[in-house]
């Protein structure tokens, strides 16, 4: 199993149940269903930081390597498990992705209860970066202290005045089980203040998700839109399929990354940074057929999760590409 930090809680409780030969796409889904309903998380479900109007939307996706199907939803609101959602647009639909309103029916005529996602401090946190936003407008900058920090990686931001408590984060799980099925699941609340209706890469297979039962399988978190014009996650499949090793695909696609971003900062320059380097962040978690795995971040000093025989639920470093 390899996901980002965030999945070690659940990898510790679903990796036994891999061994013991549970479907790779049932423990996937165990791991971050787990975050989905952490109130503490800011980057998934339950108290995950809403878009710019105060709203929860979240994103998330499932794959199953076994049956090559998929599904998702996207700017799903008042729904605490999205990535269950998913799994009933694969299973239960024609489909891969619903959005919107129609994926908030869809999953309330599966049973899925209106659940309010805000929580207190998420709307105190979202409530503190809208009055931090600009001194041009008839809201006061709020007063010292600051509310404790978040939980919920900081990958970098484009935005100029960033606000307090600014937060990117998602969930990812790939799993491979002892008879060689991979699948994978991503789910997460998006960049914090976002456009409202603005969807990221984790619900998009082949930028936040990808598997395939020859070749691997492969997940990002950060910058969905880098996913995105990647194409990631299916890239580091792709690599794969064509024999790169785990940490030689990721390191390719970030690299491919750091070329994408130096052309279109001709138009977006906020996307370099004065060091020369992306001004944002991305990790891909990658999985090959043979067990071995891999955490790539394009810069900075982050952590993922990874299960392996050789050593059980554990943190590693990423491993940067610009060191
Ligand atoms: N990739 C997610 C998105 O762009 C956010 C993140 O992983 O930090 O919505």
């Amino acid at each position: 199993m390899v996901g980002s930090a965030n999945a070690l809680a659940g990898m510790r409780e679903w990796w036994p149940k891999l061994q013991e030969g549970a479907d790779p796409l049932d423990c996937a889904l165990g791991v971050v269903q787990r975050v989905e309903a952490d109130p503490n998380d800011r980057s998934v479900g339950l108290g995950g930081l809403p878009n710019e109007d105060g709203v929860v939307q979240l994103d998330a996706a499932c794959m199953h390597g076994p049956t090559h199907n998929s599904g998702a939803v996207a700017c799903i609101e008042n729904i605490l498990h999205p990535s269950a959602v998913a799994r009933l647009v694969m299973e239960r639909t024609d489909h891969c992705l619903i959005v919107g309103r129609g994926a908030y029916e869809f999953a309330r005529s599966h049973g899925h209860p209106h659940t309010e996602l805000l929580t207190e401090e998420a709307r105190r946190i979202w409530m503190r970066w809208k009055e931090s936003m600009s001194d041009r407008d008839d809201r006061l900058s709020p007063p010292p202290p600051a509310p404790p920090p978040t939980k919920g990686e900081k990958h970098g931001s484009l935005r100029k005045e960033e606000g307090p408590d600014f937060t990117y984060g998602t969930i990812h799980c790939s799993a491979l089980s002892a008879a060689g099925e991979v699948s994978c699941t991503t789910t997460t609340s998006g960049l914090s203040y976002k456009i409202p209706g603005r969807v990221g890469d984790s619900p998009i297979v082949g930028a936040g998700l990808y598997c395939d039962m020859e070749a691997g399988s492969a997940g990002s978190t950060g910058r969905g839109e880098a996913a995105i014009l990647s194409n990631g996650a299916f890239a580091c499949v792709e690599l794969m399929r064509q024999g790169a090793s785990p940490l030689d695909a990721g390191m390719e696609v970030l690299k491919r990354i750091t070329r994408q971003a130096e052309r279109a900062a001709k138009w977006q320059p906020g996307l370099m940074g004065e060091d020369g380097l992306p001004a944002f962040g991305v990790n891909f978690y990658v999985l090959g057929l043979d067990g071995t795995w891999a955490g790539v971040t394009l810069k900075g000093k982050n952590k993922f999760a990874v299960s392996d025989v050789d050593g059980g639920p554990r943190h590693e470093p990423l491993i940067p590409l610009h060191g």
